[in-house]
């Protein structure tokens, strides 16, 4: 059976990009690979609403390993972090933190909840350099509030690194108007290219605090990226043939419009939550992305949901792990999903609570 993806990464992705996977690759010391790098930069750019000062690292990395290099990168033993921790991509960077013996603290946020100002007030004047965030909370569903945070950061004085990993292209995403010093991304969310690639975007301000960090590692030193991005390099051989599809998929993006892109994904995620009001789910977010709808079964256990989707529809959504595995399903909007597709998943979804499935 052809299986549809509903997860949030790999996501479904479009034909003349599958295409691109299937060519023989070039060599990429050359000035032709050069300018695409330097073209990925400048659209990313314009894609976050970078300062055009700021520049971009390709990191050959699933989003993770971005994740640790960017903590590694920006922070030693001086500074003193905080970290919000709604779900299992927060808690990835505390993780992060406590091997490189990193200070930090953490806001804790109950599943579902978000962060708010009033929560935020008691951690003002405390002395923190850095603010760790994951714009979406992908594990719970959970969008955040990153102007607000934003405001924070430059009230205290504080650096502001968002992992939007699963919000980019998704929902709405201003890093300077917002104060983001650092954003990282990766390519197998809204951008819907095969995993391997992440794209840290810098602004000069922590730039300048990079090149003033001693760093400990051969591989994720960003000093050596920005100094070979100068030229559209990189230190080591990239992902090249993601790179190529990652150059397609922008100019397509771009030629289509990045506004119209989020839109289109934001319209599908409120025509799929309209259309299964009615069925036994409960959405427990307070604050959600466009890029996934957090299913809670009132009945059932949700990775049978998931199971009998998946081996009786050829439906694929997105389980959870660990201690929401059974409570909690989620429904991806991103990827090459039109609304034939949706309306093939609502369908099901009405059969299975007609024959009391669910
Ligand atoms: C998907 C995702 C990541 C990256 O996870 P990898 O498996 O390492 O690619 C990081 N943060 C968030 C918020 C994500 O959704």
């Amino acid at each position: 059976m052809k299986e549809t993806l509903f997860s949030v990464g790999p996501v479904m992705m479009d034909e003349d990009i599958k295409e691109i996977g299937g060519n023989q690759l070039p060599y990429f010391r050359t000035d032709e690979f050069s300018n695409i790098n330097l073209n990925i930069e400048e659209m990313l750019k314009k894609m976050c609403y970078a300062d055009k000062n700021s520049k971009v690292i390709t990191l050959t990395a699933s989003g993770t390993g971005a994740m640790e290099a960017s903590i590694l990168n920006c922070f030693n033993k001086e500074d003193k972090l905080l970290i919000i921790v709604g779900g299992g991509f927060g808690h990835r960077f505390a993780e992060i933190c406590d091997i490189y013996e990193l200070q930090y603290d953490t806001i804790q946020l109950e599943n579902g909840k978000t962060v708010t100002e009033d929560i935020m007030k008691n951690y003002e004047g405390k002395g923190y350099t850095g603010l760790i965030v994951n714009a979406h909370e992908t594990s719970t569903g959970v969008l955040y509030n990153l102007e607000m945070l934003g405001k924070f950061c430059r009230k205290n004085n504080m650096y502001f690194i968002v992992d939007a990993i699963s919000s980019f292209l998704a929902d709405e995403y201003y890093m300077d108007k917002w104060g983001i010093d650092l954003t990282i991304l990766s390519s197998q969310k809204a951008m819907a290219l095969p995993p391997g690639l992440s794209l840290v975007i810098l602004n000069e301000r922590i730039i300048k605090k990079i090149n003033h960090n001693k760093v400990k590692s051969v591989y994720f030193d960003f000093k050596l990226y920005l100094k070979n991005m100068e030229r559209g390099q990189t230190p080591f051989t990239p992902a090249v043939g993601i790179i190529l599809q990652l150059h397609k998929a922008l100019t397509k993006i771009e030629e289509y419009g990045v506004q119209n892109y989020i839109k289109d994904i934001k319209e599908r995620a409120k025509y799929f939550r309209n259309k299964i009001k009615d069925l036994p789910f409960e959405i427990p977010s307070e604050s959600l992305s466009n890029c996934l709808t957090p299913l809670k079964p009132k009945k059932n256990n949700a990775y049978d949901v998931y199971l009998y989707l998946k081996e009786n529809y050829g439906i694929v959504l997105c389980p959870n792990g660990g201690e929401l595995k059974d409570t909690l399903v989620r429904v991806g909007h991103i990827g090459n999903l039109n609304k034939e597709n949706f309306d093939g998943l609502i369908d099901a979804l009405n059969e299975m609570h007609g024959k009391e499935i669910i």
